[in-house]
């Protein structure tokens, strides 16, 4: 396993943030999640300072999916990030932090008018209109309520990227935003401009997640500078900004060859001059949404290794007290993931198992053959690079409790998000009053 950020083996036990895992098992219990979070401000750091132009204003915009709690808008509002959400319950949590409400973006291709009342309500940053009918909802909330709402358009450029290719896709079938392929996207535009209680801010894409192949961040970067003056020129409109979305791929096993956030951010800005230069356009504001590259290296989960089988096939399995309610990526798309006996990093990987949750599910598997210490009942399993889309995607599924998420920090811990109860876990059920 890669070990990142402040992860150190100290003496054969793992630690990070400075504190021993097999300390926070004791303290905590697990299954539980553990957030470095001097790696979550480092990631903040590298976009803050290689995601910056003299030509143009920037701003950076965490995705609240990827992994969204009290703790991380206090470190997102420390570090002036902003955030992004797409529910009413992101938009509610995110309030809940006293973040700051002008900082956040709404997404989301089926905003319900209760949603584009709270962004309205909570006076938030922009809207981010996904199509045409999005647009009379929320201009009639906005009269009502006598507001105005900066908003930006979703666009649909044809670049379809997801981990190591893109695809320039012909059919265009995604379910976001509007095709810029379609002519009527310009009496689209027309009708937000011209919509005053609506102020549109720009354009914005998002081309797919946990992308390596650069060369689709860099297309887009093209496609949305041209679009954009082609747009202005034809509506002979102003149209400030562009906001390029997230989905910079990180590293989860040795199949991926992650993003350097520090060059390529130097990259992009660099790409983003050049063609508004070439392009003869004129951008006030640029923004980018990671999400992933900011949380999912610096969040692991850590296991209590149960019974062990050796299957009549010969396959061998280590079993976990968690699975695939705590992680259903494996299950769901297949995810990678690498881990380690954290307890045994100083023994020699001599087993090949297969890590597998207590869910009732054969495919609930977190890894596939991995090499690992020979474990015992009670040893702790750590698997890396679960911070994003982990706890996000975490269910009750045969009524496990949701784990406990702590951060680490200069040797010392802090409980984030508190293990699930009993209690907790039935609290909205009732029975029924007849039966
Ligand atoms: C999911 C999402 C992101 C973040 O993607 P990552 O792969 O986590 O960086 C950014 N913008 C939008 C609109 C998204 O849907």
């Amino acid at each position: 396993m890669r070990y990142f950020g402040t992860m150190n083996n100290n003496n054969g036990i793992l630690e990070i943030g400075g504190v021993s895992v097999k300390k926070l098992a004791q303290k905590y219990k697990t299954p539980l999640y553990i957030i470095d979070q001097q790696l979550v401000e480092d990631n903040i750091l590298s976009y803050k300072n290689n995601f910056k132009s003299n030509s143009f204003e920037t701003e950076i915009v965490y995705a609240s999916k990827a992994f969204l709690s009290k703790g991380i808008c206090q470190l997102l509002n420390k570090y002036d990030l902003s955030m992004d959400a797409v529910s009413a319950g992101e938009l509610y949590t995110i309030h809940a932090s006293n973040f700051p409400m002008n900082k956040v973006h709404m997404h989301g291709n089926n905003k319900s008018i209760e949603e584009l009342k709270m962004c309205v309500d909570y006076n938030i940053g922009s809207v981010i209109l996904d199509n045409v009918d999005e647009i009379n909802n929320l201009s009639n909330i906005c009269e009502e309520e006598n507001k105005t709402m900066d908003v930006m358009l979703r666009l649909n450029i044809g670049i379809d990227a997801h981990t190591h290719e893109y695809i320039k896709t012909s059919k265009h079938s995604s379910k976001f935003g509007e095709s810029i392929f379609d002519d009527k996207i310009f009496d689209v535009i027309k009708e937000i401009s011209n919509n005053k209680n609506l102020n549109l801010l720009g354009f914005h894409c998002h081309i797919g997640s946990q992308i390596f192949d650069t060369k689709a961040f860099l297309e887009g970067i093209e496609v949305m500078i041209k679009f954009l003056k082609k747009a202005s020129e034809t509506l002979n409109i102003k149209i400030p900004q562009i906001n390029l979305g997230g989905g910079f791929g990180v590293y989860y096993t040795k199949e991926d060859t992650e993003i350097n956030i520090k060059n390529f951010m130097q990259e992009m800005i660099k790409h983003i001059e050049e063609t508004s230069i070439k392009e003869n356009v004129v951008l006030e504001k640029v923004t980018i949404e990671p999400g992933r590259s900011i949380i999912g290296n610096a969040g692991s989960t850590l296991y209590s290794v149960g019974y062990t089988k050796e299957t009549f096939s010969g396959l061998k399995y280590v079993f976990i007290d968690g699975g695939m309610s705590d992680n259903i990526r494996p299950a769901l798309y297949q995810a990678k993931y690498e881990a380690v006996v954290a307890n045994k990093l100083n023994e020699p990987l001599t087993e090949t198992a297969t890590i597998a949750g207590k869910c009732c599910e054969s495919g609930d598997l977190i890894i596939k053959n991995c090499n690992l210490a020979k474990t015992n009942y009670n040893d702790l399993i750590l698997v890396s690079t679960t911070g994003a889309y982990g706890y996000s995607m975490s269910n009750n599924y045969n009524k496990l409790v949701r784990p406990a998420v702590v951060f680490v920090k200069d040797s010392k811990s802090q409980l984030s998000i508190k293990r699930e109860t009993f209690e907790t876990l039935i609290e909205n059920d009732i029975p029924l009053d007849t039966i």
